[in-house]
């Protein structure tokens, strides 16, 4: 007999402090406990990745949602290399100087997305501010021959390129089905959160592509104002902000014309990464919800395990067929 099997299949509860945030002594809250599915489920999508040499933000960035997503047959593919150029407190993506751009790797994210066969895929990066383009060719290529393999709607989620507008309408171009940009937490924490960003920059950046319409789609009338990509932003919460500061970047979020927003706790990658400062209960998360809604917001998920790649497609299958045409 095989040892094991008889064992319970799925004993495994996994929690997430306990391997996350092993080398800091704080006991998690029972809402941070998380199902995770058997390794056979999760093998396919890895064996792909490894296979194609792709990377993605679940991994790099040691998501708490992976087995669940790999599971589903779904990831956030990340481009232009796995070294960002930013040292942001919260995130477990290395820094450094990265190395030149892969040519081929638009066509591999391409192969893996019509390969997975899913409906809606995210495609994100790491920050290049090394690059003269900032990688928005790379990002439109990408969209490029994502469109070109399969019907999947594409939605980026982009550094904010210093601000480059001619950067953005390049990836605009690529006509993208959603453009989500995360201010990741509120304004007084960037110097310690996102030391190398600017709140007001990424807030700009969001309401300039809500206000740009794409060109038409098959059918529009040019300037009618559809064929916009869906604006989205995110942020984590737990680092340190209250209540006040969140409903006032929603605020701001929605007054720059921002349609969908997600909001999750945030869960250190390790002990050299910024601390949790508190557990949001998923009452909060209820709450925060309820207000985003109530301010007007198309699409809002918020939750514990909510990231801005979580469900994605889940949320813009919620947006109104007003919304995402
Ligand atoms: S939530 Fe997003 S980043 Fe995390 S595993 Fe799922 S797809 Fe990947």
């Amino acid at each position: 007999m095989r040892r094991g099997a008889g064992r319970p299949r799925v004993a495994a509860f996994l929690l997430i402090g306990q391997w996350i945030m092993a080398s800091q002594a704080r006991r998690f809250p029972p809402w941070l406990r998380k199902r995770i599915p058997p390794e056979s489920q999760v093998q396919r999508v890895r064996e792909l990745l490894a296979r194609l040499q792709l990377h993605t933000v679940c991994q790099s960035a040691h998501c708490p949602n992976l087995c669940e997503c790999f599971a589903r047959g779904t990831a956030t593919f990340m481009i232009l290399g796995n070294v960002c150029t930013r040292n942001c407190g919260f995130c477990a993506v290395e820094d450094g100087t990265p190395g030149p751009l892969d040519p081929e790797e638009p066509a591999r994210v391409a192969e893996a997305v019509a390969s997975l066969g899913v409906k809606h895929v995210v495609v994100t990066s790491v920050t290049r501010d090394d690059l003269p383009d900032g990688g928005s060719g790379h990002f439109a290529a990408t969209i490029s021959a994502i469109r070109a393999a399969c019907a999947a709607s594409v939605e980026v989620l982009t550094p904010d390129f210093q601000g480059r507008w001619d950067c953005v309408e390049r990836v605009l171009a690529a006509r993208p089905d959603v453009f989500n940009h995360n201010v990741e937490t509120v304004p007084r924490l960037y110097p310690r959160v996102r030391p190398q960003a600017r709140y007001e920059r990424s807030l700009a950046l969001l309401g300039r592509v809500a206000r740009v319409p794409g060109p038409p789609r098959a059918g529009e009338r040019s300037g009618d104002g559809r064929g916009e990509a869906v604006t989205k932003s995110g942020l984590m919460v737990g680092l340190g902000e209250s209540h006040d500061e969140v409903a006032e970047v929603m605020k701001d979020l929605r007054e720059v014309g921002c349609q969908a927003l997600t909001v999750g706790q945030y869960l250190s990658p390790s002990g050299e990464h910024l601390p949790v400062e508190r557990f949001v209960t998923p009452e909060e998360f209820d709450t925060y919800r309820d207000e985003a809604e109530a301010m007007g917001f198309a699409a809002v998920a918020a939750g514990p395990f909510v990231r801005s790649s979580y469900r994605a497609d889940a949320l813009l299958g919620g947006l109104s067929p007003s919304v995402r045409s």
